[in-house]
């Protein structure tokens, strides 16, 4: 089991670097294990990683090994914690959520598509240094009932039930961020109201199921 999930956290690396969202050590992602979590290593660039060196730990932040889990674990043990209904966690500095994160802003209800994020609003959350307790709190206070969330002069945050949804995710966010930068350099976005986004929401709710209502859009 650990082995497929180790596998499984290689592959995202991969696909993260490849899609141009995480270059060199930047980034991290896990997933959830039974008592606690399997983590990328600190330091290791996406080229010499390998699914040895992801990182086993338990809830409680120990770990066996003499690789050093993610710097960020905190944020990972902590969303787990937070949200026992998703399993998957993916941190990126993509250049376009870096970009808003270094605005400190909150991606608005300017497109529908942010609330496939669970929220009218991904918010963007308070500055801590990387690595710290600080982080991992004010990430969760940003996150709330969200499932994405950007960090301050940092990057952003997307969590998922599985890692495919959790990746999908923060391709979203980085394309949204980029869209959001995009019109502002023309002008004012115009920003949907609140029953705009709630009827969005409540749309997502059954998006892409059989029973659900027409897609809005192929995706
Ligand atoms: P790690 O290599 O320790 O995961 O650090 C990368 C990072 O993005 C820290 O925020
Ligand atoms: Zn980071």
């Amino acid at each position: 089991m650990t082995a497929t999930l180790r596998r499984v956290l290689l592959d995202a690396c991969r696909d993260l670097e490849d899609r141009g969202l995480n270059r060199g050590t930047s980034g991290n992602c896990s997933v959830r294990v039974d008592g606690g979590l399997l983590v990328t290593p600190s330091g290791i660039t996406t080229g010499d990683l390998s699914a040895d060196a992801m990182v086993l730990m338990c809830d409680d932040g120990t770990w066996a090994g003499d690789v050093a889990p993610s710097s960020e674990w905190r944020i990972h043990r902590d969303a787990y914690r937070h949200r026992p209904d998703l399993d998957a966690v993916v941190h990126t500095h993509s250049t376009h959520a870096v970009a808003m994160a270094c605005l400190r802003r909150d991606i608005p209800p300017f497109h529908y598509m942010v609330a496939a994020a669970g929220g009218a609003v991904i918010r963007c959350a308070d500055y801590a240094l990387f690595g710290t307790e600080e982080l991992s709190r004010n990430a969760l206070a940003a996150l709330g009932d969200r499932r994405a969330c950007l960090l301050a002069n940092h990057g952003m945050l997307a969590l998922g039930a599985t890692m495919p949804a959790a990746i999908a995710l923060a391709v979203e966010v980085e394309a949204l961020c980029e869209q959001y930068l995009a019109a502002c350099t023309a002008g004012e976005p115009v920003l949907l109201e609140d029953a705009q986004m709630a009827q969005a929401l409540e749309r997502f709710a059954t998006y892409g199921r059989p029973s659900g209502p027409e897609e809005p859009h192929g995706r």
